[in-house]
């Protein structure tokens, strides 16, 4: 088999089984190899490992698809784009991984394995009995052609084992972990093809990245064991392994490895959160040290210049949500305008904002929402504001004395207002000045009663930003009937 198809250029690959959503830390590394690719110009292929049939669903293929995407990861070469080394679904090799499993029977270098299952669990608890590390004991390897012959024409279900070559040292140069040994001696014979026809994970990659081209494996630090395995298996084809970089996994607050138990881990979910990509992919890259976190935001193509394989950090990336959150308000601020829109469309569409506003007035709204939204989702109460008149609550102004207080402050006001042609940010501060003087009343308590008169909240963008969009006619209508209400 030659390794043929990288032609010098790099390829790397992100290889996600389809059992489930696209976690962040698959994302991460999906990010890592994405980034690397497009720094040297090279290729990167996305190839589903679905061998897992009963766990492998459709449906997650195309979330995994979808949630890359959205975070701008393009892949050159999958099973949706096509390319020179499909098919890019592990289910549909399964013939070239059987073939070249018995090449390596033909050679001498891996077996028919035929202990049952129960056979195997009994001698693993023998093992452990006698305190030896559990691992197959290589009883099949000693088998006669007469005997092998004897069980396939019984139809005894068989497995495919690698022999692992005994006083070996498997070692490697990892570009973030340094050098790596084991010996292989402490690798038991492993499964190539299970007794049903499947590939194991190690034989399947095996194939699958010297026959893509592989020459950069970027995964994270959890496969550093399964990698002597896979070294011997390019040695025994008499193949070059890729360079390995593995890198450290995300971890929970309390060092434990990140899940649902966590909080949110799909990267689906931040983003019907409303998380934006531009963050997300700020964020995982920071933790891994490539850019600073609290330094200055960064777009994919900064990201992709500031990125080297060598820098992504050894230590253990703890995933911290609040930092995530204030990165994503910090884009919310900093992001065009038109990105903005883009990214809250989907949102919009959901709250009737689309059917009420034109495309001016929305973008009025969202540059008067953006300082404070903390995600997307913080836009909602922000046009909730514009669209919907505000419902007083009986709690609003509780004391006698605070309801006359308020009363005369919306009533200069509102008389002020009558006077202007347009209430714009001009107009308003000025009209907020003398109403202040007028009532003799500055600061906080002025402003909290106008505010909860003009949206029936106490929270949100300020008001000076708020009155010229509610513009001269419903800031009247508006305090008209709150002043009923007093
Ligand atoms: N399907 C494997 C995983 O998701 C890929 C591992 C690899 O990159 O070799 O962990």
């Amino acid at each position: 088999m030659k390794n043929s198809v990288s032609n010098g250029r790099v390829r790397v690959r992100f290889a996600p089984s389809p059992t489930g959503s696209l976690h962040i830390g698959n994302a991460r590394t999906a990010l890592f190899n994405y980034l690397y690719a497009k720094k040297s110009g090279g290729k990167l292929i996305l190839r589903l490992e679905d061998t897992d049939k009963a766990r492998s669903e459709k449906r997650f293929e195309h979330e995994i698809m979808e949630s890359l995407r959205w975070l701008g990861i393009q892949w050159d070469e999958g099973p949706d784009v096509g390319g020179d080394a499909g098919p890019y679904r592990q289910t549909q090799r399964v013939t070239l991984y059987q073939m070249l499993a018995e090449e390596l029977i033909h050679e001498g270098k891996a077996y028919p394995c035929f202990c049952t299952a129960e056979e195997l669990e009994l001698r693993r608890k023998e093992q452990l009995e006698r305190g030896l590390p559990p691992g197959y004991d290589g009883r099949c390897r000693s088998l006669t052609e007469a005997e092998r012959s004897r069980f396939m024409a019984e139809g005894k279900p068989f497995t495919i084992r690698f022999k692992v070559p005994s006083d070996q040292v498997v070692s490697f140069e990892d570009a973030i972990h340094g050098f790596i040994s084991f010996p292989s001696n402490t690798i038991s014979d492993f499964i190539l093809i299970r007794s049903n026809g499947m590939a194991s994970y190690n034989w399947a990659v095996v194939v699958d990245d010297a026959k893509m081209g592989i020459t950069h494996v970027i995964r994270g630090d959890d496969h550093i064991s399964n990698t002597p395995k896979q070294i011997l298996l390019y040695r025994a084809m008499g193949l070059v392994p890729p360079i390995y970089a593995h890198h450290p996994l995300i971890l929970g607050p309390d060092g434990r490895r990140l899940s649902k138990r966590h909080g949110a881990t799909a990267v689906s979910q931040f983003r019907r959160e409303g998380y934006l990509p531009e963050s997300l992919v700020f964020y995982l890259v920071g933790l891994g040290g490539i850019v600073a976190s609290d330094g200055p935001l960064k777009g994919m193509s900064e990201i992709i210049e500031a990125f080297e394989l060598s820098h992504i950090s050894k230590g253990a990336a703890i995933f911290d949500h609040k930092k995530l959150t204030w990165i994503n308000a910090r884009y919310i601020r900093e992001l065009p305008l038109s990105s903005m829109e883009r990214h809250l469309a989907p949102f919009l569409e959901s709250w009737g904002v689309t059917k009420r506003f034109n495309q001016e007035k929305i973008r009025q709204i969202i540059a008067c929402g953006r300082g404070n939204a903390q995600t997307l989702l913080g836009f909602e109460p922000v046009f909730r504001i514009f669209m919907d008149s505000p419902v007083f609550k009986d709690n609003f102004f509780l004391t006698p004395e605070e309801r006359e207080t308020a009363r005369d402050i919306l009533e200069f006001f509102a008389d002020l207002c009558k006077q202007v042609v347009q209430l714009d940010e001009e107009e308003y501060i000025r009209l907020a000045k003398i109403a202040m003087r007028k009532s003799g009343q500055r600061g906080r308590r002025f402003f909290m009663t106008l505010r909860k008169a003009l949206t029936g909240t106490d929270h949100g963008p300020e008001l000076v930003k708020i009155v010229p969009l509610l513009g001269k006619g419903e800031v009247m209508k508006r305090l008209k009937s709150a002043l009923e209400k007093l």
